[in-house]
């Protein structure tokens, strides 16, 4: 349709351009430049079309993935948000995924693909809580559970929790409802499955997702309203951010006793000092801004959102080998090489990818190449036909 409208407009803008040619020969000047104007804005116009269609071309032939609804053989895939163009959507189709979250893996793949530990961080930070499916995860499961093997990807979610806690239930509940730099700071600060709140300096807390100490302060008020944060700290609990040692240095200032665990010194000196007193003596790194934040979990509850979170993981390392996949692909087509050899884990001898170790397929068999499922972790590589 586009490019009819664009050939429509050039043929116009030409007949346009021609015919201006007319009122020049008899003088008439101002019906000329009438005319060649609206001959070349017609032009112009038509040749952009075709610019813009090109380069959309261009775009999706690249390594972006693409939001698509799949036309993979599998059953799920007609319900599948997210796709990525590659041999096995199947393993990496989820669906129920929410606009934000679509946006937003586009983006992280755009920026953090070579970056494996923070595209973890971020997609734990996107997905954790929600709603969305991983329909493959349920029919892999099965398929190792009745082969009796499961890779070593695997390990930390092969045993499906027995029961899911009030407590993890709504942990993941209030994890999904706050903002995307709200999940982003507790993420990447690792205080969602601790048994207690993480007390650091607040542009310690930001400075871990890139986030500036205002923002930090900005986000960290709206995770108070959850009880996940407090600040300010009273002076005892600035206190935790000090070393042993400098606690003992106060201890001996003010001649008090030395011993006991960590949080015992602090009760002494925190009860012994006078706040004002107790401020002028701290070093400079205490007397920054001091923030707790996270989430305190009891074991039971911190089993269930640890689960969550290594299905997470799971599904990136599979997402970046079918990546990487791609990217090798691109690379390979343009050295002009035409096959890949697969290559399994020697000390993982996973029953579905033993069988295609060793074996060569052509680099456009696109279906033939790893990965052969979720946590697959073989590789392929270019071979060289002598
Ligand atoms: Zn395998």
């Amino acid at each position: 349709m586009e490019i009819f409208k664009a050939v429509l407009l050039i043929l116009s803008g030409t007949f346009f351009t021609f015919i201006s040619l007319a009122p020049f020969v008899s003088n008439d000047v101002i019906w000329g430049i009438v005319l060649l104007g609206i001959g070349l804005f017609l032009l112009f116009a038509g040749v952009a079309i075709i610019k813009n269609k090109r380069k959309k071309g261009i775009r999706s032939e690249s390594a972006s993935p693409e939001v698509i609804i799949s036309k993979d053989i599998s059953p799920y895939d007609n319900k599948s948000d997210i796709n990525f163009q590659i041999s096995l959507p199947s393993i990496l189709s989820v669906s129920g995924l929410t606009k934000e979250q679509k946006d937003r893996i586009v983006y992280i793949l755009d920026n953090y693909f070579s970056d494996p530990r923070t595209l973890e961080k971020e997609f734990i930070a996107l997905l954790l809580g929600g709603k969305w499916e991983w329909p493959e995860f349920k029919l892999w499961h099965q398929k190792f559970t009745e082969l009796d093997y499961f890779p070593y990807m695997w390990s930390a979610v092969q045993y499906l929790p027995s029961e899911v806690t009030p407590e993890a239930v709504q942990t993941l509940e209030i994890f999904s409802t706050l903002s995307l730099d709200a999940r982003r700071l507790l993420v990447g600060n690792y205080a969602i499955v601790k048994g207690k709140q993480t007390t650091r300096a607040v542009e310690d807390i930001g400075r871990v997702v890139g986030m500036t100490k205002s923002k930090t302060l900005e986000v960290i008020k709206e995770l108070q309203k959850y009880d996940i944060a407090k600040f300010p700290l009273d002076i005892n609990e600035n206190l935790v951010i000090l070393k042993v040692n400098d606690l003992k240095d106060i201890c001996e200032e003010y001649k008090l006793p030395k011993t006991g665990k960590k949080s015992e010194i602090i009760e002494r000196i925190s009860q012994s000092i006078p706040e004002e007193e107790l401020k002028s003596l701290l070093p400079s790194e205490a007397q920054r801004d001091v923030a707790k934040i996270g989430f305190s979990l009891p074991l039971r509850a911190r089993n269930n959102v640890e689960w969550e979170i290594e299905k997470i993981r799971l599904l990136v390392h599979t997402v970046q080998l079918s990546f990487y996949r791609i990217k090798d692909i691109e690379q390979f087509k343009k050295s002009g090489l035409q096959e890949f050899e697969i290559l399994g884990v020697k000390e993982d001898p996973c029953p579905i990818c033993s069988p295609l170790n060793g074996k060569i397929v052509a680099i456009d068999d696109i279906k033939s190449l790893p990965p052969f499922h979720p946590g697959c972790r073989c590789t392929a590589i270019a071979h060289f036909d002598f």
